[in-house]
């Protein structure tokens, strides 16, 4: 099955949970909103000033050079009284405009007049408005400020604080339960390097998956290795089910008898899914798990493949949008590949690929791209060393200086 075709089918299979809880909008960055925000209020609440200098009447400034008596001073906070005609205001950024003052001239364009009484020359004429913010110029009362389905950005957040939010609605955290597989696999810590068995290798996928989970917004319940055995598989599964939303493996997905993901998988539930046209990350998976309390729909599974590069690339282009929508996200753009820039290939691929190709490259400073010499799905350096990846169609040969289609890490992480 082709990638395009994987993730309209996967996405399909994927609802919104329904729960809904409230946190602290502190505590909301990258959150999905579960409810549209309307605004109470007006933001700024009140015409107020953008420049430290002098409320006045247009009307008092025809020329250059009038002298205006300060009647009033408005600092930020306080408010002024109706602005007597033919005087000017000393007013400071953010204050609320005096009632009857329609522009503020900076200080910059006055001059202080010595003497007892407190007044200024006006240098420059002002036209009506200048350096006023208008009452609601960034929201208006009523407006939805904030569409349910959004995920909150640190801005969004500081525009939910601007209406007065203190807490927010937001989705409930996907609870994901993670595994490992592999006999081969061991914790980094349990033993030191020079104390390896011979096949030994130190479980890596683990450490990127459930960082990139949390990184998502899910709950990640780790429940480490588990050994290569029907009967082990089975029963990780079975009892994850239970109280999550998604289970996601690494490894043991692929066609070997010491691959038991596929099979346990449709013993307990159904799989749906598995191998898609691309490289790295054929043997992706897609299925269910039945609860055996019965309760609710099936838990959904994801099968990552085992070698490393080939789990994190699959995890950022198909669990990603899954967990997003998981979430509730309704930008249909976010549930998609992010959008790719063309930029010239620094480099040669001779020899197509059948599949869909995920090249791990880096943006070089002429504004092209140089490819990780080693694309070996195991080698996860190359996913460090890369900015981000080149999607190459199959069976396309690349030559130097062609436009490629790029997508960055960045994008892919957000
Ligand atoms: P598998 O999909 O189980 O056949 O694994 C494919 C390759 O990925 C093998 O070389 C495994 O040793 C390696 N691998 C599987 N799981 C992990 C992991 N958690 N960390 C590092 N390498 C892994
Ligand atoms: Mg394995």
């Amino acid at each position: 099955m082709s990638l395009a075709d994987a993730m309209t089918d996967l996405l399909g299979r994927v609802e919104a949970l329904d729960a809904i809880e409230t946190v602290a909008t502190f505590d909301a960055d990258r959150r999905v909103l579960a409810q549209d925000l309307v605004s109470a209020l007006q933001v700024p609440p009140n015409d107020n000033s953008s420049m430290d200098g002098y409320a006045v009447r247009v009307a008092d400034v025809t020329e250059p050079g009038k002298v205006l008596r300060v009647s009033q001073r408005i600092a930020a906070g306080h408010a002024g009284s109706p602005l007597e005609p033919g005087t000017c205001a000393r007013i400071f950024t953010g204050a609320p405009m005096p009632a009857g003052a329609d522009a503020v001239v900076m200080q910059e364009d006055t001059i202080e007049v010595g003497g007892d009484i407190h007044a200024v020359h006006i240098q420059a004429v002002p036209e009506a408005g200048q350096w006023v913010r208008r009452a609601g110029e960034d929201v208006t009362r009523g407006a939805v400020v904030l569409a349910q389905g959004e995920r909150l950005s640190p801005a969004s957040l500081g525009l939910a604080a601007s209406l007065g939010l203190a807490h927010l609605p937001v989705r409930a955290r996907p609870r994901v339960a993670l595994f490992s597989t592999g006999d081969e696999l061991v914790m980094p810590g349990e033993v030191p390097p020079e104390a390896m068995k011979p096949g030994a290798i130190y479980n890596s996928n683990r450490f990127f998956l459930r960082t990139l989970l949390q990184r998502m917004g899910c709950e990640v319940s780790d429940l480490g290795i588990v050994p290569d055995r029907r009967e082990a598989t089975l029963a990780a599964l079975k009892s994850a089910a239970e109280h999550h939303d998604l289970i996601l493996t690494s490894g043991g997905v692929s066609v070997g008898e010491e691959d038991h993901i596929k099979p346990s998988v449709q013993q307990l539930g159904s799989l749906d899914l598995w191998q898609i046209g691309m490289k790295p990350g054929k043997p992706f998976a897609y299925g269910t798990v039945r609860r055996e309390s019965g309760k609710g729909a099936a838990c959904h599974f994801i099968g990552l493949p085992g070698n490393p590069v080939s789990s994190f690339v699959t995890f950022l282009l198909l669990v990603r949008p899954f967990l997003l929508k998981l979430q509730g996200v309704s930008a249909a753009g976010l549930l998609a590949l992010p959008p790719a820039t063309l930029l010239p290939a620094h480099f040669t691929v001779a020899r197509a690929d059948k599949r869909r190709e995920f090249l791990r490259v880096r943006r070089n400073a002429m504004g092209g791209l140089d490819l990780f010499p080693n694309q070996s799905s195991g080698v996860l350096t190359s996913a460090v060393w890369g900015d981000g990846l080149v999607d190459n169609p199959a069976g396309t040969t690349i030559a130097h200086g062609d436009p490629v289609s790029y997508i960055s890490f960045a994008d892919l992480l957000a």
